[in-house]
């Protein structure tokens, strides 16, 4: 059997396993919409959590959220390369989200010549191109790429926003984090629709962008008895997503606090519908109901 290259993607068969196992069953239908869990974590250093990251695959279409510290690697665990991405969207400016922004440009055009043969757009709310002009300032031409290469979208971060793409389109909305801070909610030409929150603390926003939404992705930072600013708690995550009717909770952005704690069980006190705790490389299937 060949061996198989560090550069490329592969399953081991463990790991292919683990991945089967996670997949959330459906109805019936054709899956045309796959989104995976790359990071789980946060901020702190974690050999099964990474930094916050979510994968989503829409046919050819690879989109990728956040891409914290880990991100390039664990996405070749999950089997895609960094040149397979055609969309970049940034939740907000937080190192834990944005950590892997220049690796993943400076990786890009070292293989500039070759692989990459799409163009990368970058979506993020408004305050990314001051952000990535001042990176470009000390990092100057390791990443700079001729405009046919790399698109550069922002979107409003006071008011809800939308783009339209030929397979999907992306709505946003400000969240209560940092100034840039917005939720994405992804709709497909089938209507199948996820909202990723990025961080934040409870907003009525996050209730209005994720109604009726098929996958409901949020943040969940530390248990309820521990909240901090900024960020949400279990309960509070469960209460967004039971009023907004989501029909499927993922909660993630886990700090260490909320290994030693039922988070489920908190979940529950404000939520009884589907639910999902995160863990790196788990997929979620997003079925059409044929
Ligand atoms: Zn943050
Ligand atoms: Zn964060």
């Amino acid at each position: 059997m060949k061996k198989p290259s560090p550069y490329y993607p592969y399953y081991s068969e463990h790991r292919k396993r683990n991945i089967v196992e996670k997949i959330l069953m459906a109805e019936t239908g054709k899956t045309q919409f796959v989104v995976t869990i790359l990071g789980s974590g946060t901020c702190v250093p974690s050999l099964t959590r990474s930094s916050c990251s979510i994968l989503m695959e829409i046919g050819h279409q690879k989109l990728l959220f956040d891409s914290g510290p880990g991100t390039m690697r664990r996405l070749l665990e999950a089997g895609v390369t960094i040149y397979d991405i055609t969309h970049l969207f940034y939740t907000h400016l937080h190192p834990d989200h944005t950590g892997e922004l220049v690796p993943f440009l400076f990786a890009t055009k070292y293989s500039h010549a070759g692989q990459r043969k799409i163009p990368l757009t970058l979506i993020a709310g408004n305050g990314f191109l001051h952000f990535f002009q001042k990176l470009k300032s000390v990092y100057g031409q390791w990443i700079h790429f001729e405009n046919e290469f790399l698109n550069i979208l922002e979107m409003d971060n006071t008011n809800s926003d939308l783009i339209r793409f030929p397979d999907f389109s992306v709505h946003s909305i400000p969240m209560s984090h940092n100034p840039e801070s917005i939720a994405f909610k992804i709709t497909t030409t089938a209507h199948q629709s996820v909202v990723l929150s990025g961080d934040t603390d409870y907003t009525s926003n996050l209730i209005d962008i994720a109604a009726g939404v098929d996958l409901l992705i949020c943040e969940s930072a530390t248990p309820d008895d521990m909240k901090i600013p900024g960020h949400l708690t279990p309960s509070l995550a469960g209460k967004i997503a039971s009023a907004s009717r989501a029909k499927k909770l993922v909660l993630t952005h886990f700090y260490p606090e909320c290994e030693q704690v039922d988070i489920a069980k908190e979940c529950r006190k404000t939520y009884s519908g589907d639910l999902l705790l995160a863990e790196d490389l788990m997929k979620i299937e997003i079925h059409t109901i044929i």
